[in-house]
């Protein structure tokens, strides 16, 4: 069985299909450092679906169990459901996270292709401050019908993440939680994190886990569930009354290095082995030019064997000073 230098095994590979996005969300790709003058991924640069598909056939050879197709945005990358056609082949979880502006207009495409479910980002239900957070025009009206698409063509369960950030959007949390309250819609709130080295992260901006689910109990009775694997990155909770599940990822206030058994690959062709990472082990050469899967194979083993991240658990001890890659590079 392969392992990483901390016993982790690798299950959970997560796909960027595009550093492009139709939105600007402050927490991510804030517009003054993602303008007009920055310099995205050349188009002709990024993995085609065949590549992609010789990592995600490698990464299985090694125990690979999901996959998660991400961004940037990536329903901005065209014909995806091809590459979700390809993938659903191998016989494994197939996610997808979205902003859900254009989810309506491709969760048949997706589903017949053989997507499996979908997680919609939505940090707020109100216009203004769904606006502000994201930079975006899109209206809450548009992603709510893509979670209604994403619930019609079966992409369930549906999740909706939810980034909490001190001070804009805390009010918005209840809300979230009654809206979807007697829905099968799991919101999760997740702590805002020091990815990339654009959005001016802070400490302060954070709200820890378990003051935002003491907030939350004034107003709900929640009792804790278990986690289905150990590889589970929210905590999950359920309305007593047996009318709903929220999720709480406590990435900042409780690290969960010890569990991750994630890899990420970049639009073009790098594999990083955590979100805090400062560098990507580039694959091209050897995507482009083997035809044979066994020489990928051994060299994502050979970058896994030797894995020894566990950023997020040393956050303290002065590592938050390196270069990071931004979160639209790599995807979430
Ligand atoms: N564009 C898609 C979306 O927003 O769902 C997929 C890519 S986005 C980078 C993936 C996830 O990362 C989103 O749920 C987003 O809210 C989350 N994210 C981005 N920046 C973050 C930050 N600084 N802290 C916590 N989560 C963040
Ligand atoms: Fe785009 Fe998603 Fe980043 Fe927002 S979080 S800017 S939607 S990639
Ligand atoms: Fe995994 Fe790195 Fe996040 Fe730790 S900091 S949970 S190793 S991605």
């Amino acid at each position: 069985m392969l392992v990483d230098k901390h016993g982790r095994q690798l299950k959970d590979l997560r796909i960027s299909v595009t550093d492009r996005c139709n939105f600007r969300c402050r927490y991510c790709m804030p517009r003054e450092k993602f303008g007009s003058n920055h310099a995205f991924m050349p188009r002709r640069a990024f993995l085609s679906f065949e590549e992609i598909e010789k990592v995600v056939i490698s990464c299985k050879e090694l125990g690979l169990e999901k996959v998660r197709i991400t961004g940037g945005e990536p329903l901005l990358r065209p014909k995806l459901h091809e590459l979700i056609k390809k993938l659903s082949k191998l016989n494994l979880d197939i996610a997808l996270t979205t902003n859900g502006s254009l989810l309506r207009k491709h969760a048949k495409d997706l589903a017949a292709a053989g997507l499996n479910r979908v997680t919609i980002s939505l940090d707020a239900l109100s216009q203004e401050i769904h606006t502000k957070m994201t930079d975006s025009q899109t209206s809450i009206e548009t992603i709510l019908d893509g979670i209604d698409a994403a619930i019609e063509f079966g992409l369930t369960p549906v999740k909706v993440n939810c980034v909490v950030q001190k001070g804009v959007n805390e009010a918005e949390v209840k809300k979230l939680v009654s809206h979807f309250q007697g829905t099968d819609v799991i919101v999760r709130f997740i702590e805002y994190m020091d990815v990339g080295c654009t959005n001016d992260w802070m400490l302060g901006q954070v709200i820890p886990s378990k003051d935002l689910l003491k907030y939350l109990q004034k107003d709900f009775d929640l009792i804790p569930i278990n986690s289905i694997s150990s590889s589970d990155v929210a905590k999950r909770w359920m309305h007593s009354d047996n009318s709903g599940e929220i999720g709480v990822i406590s990435s900042v206030s409780n690290p969960f290095c010890g569990d991750c058994v994630r890899a990420r690959l970049s639009a073009n062709g790098y594999l990083h082995t955590c979100l805090f990472a400062s560098g990507g082990h580039d694959l091209r050469a050897i995507i482009h030019n083997s035809e044979n899967i066994t020489t990928l194979t051994n060299a994502i083993k050979a970058i896994w064997a030797r894995r020894d991240d566990r950023y997020s658990e040393q956050r303290s001890t002065g590592n938050s000073a390196l270069p990071r890659i931004e979160m639209s590079y790599i995807g979430g």
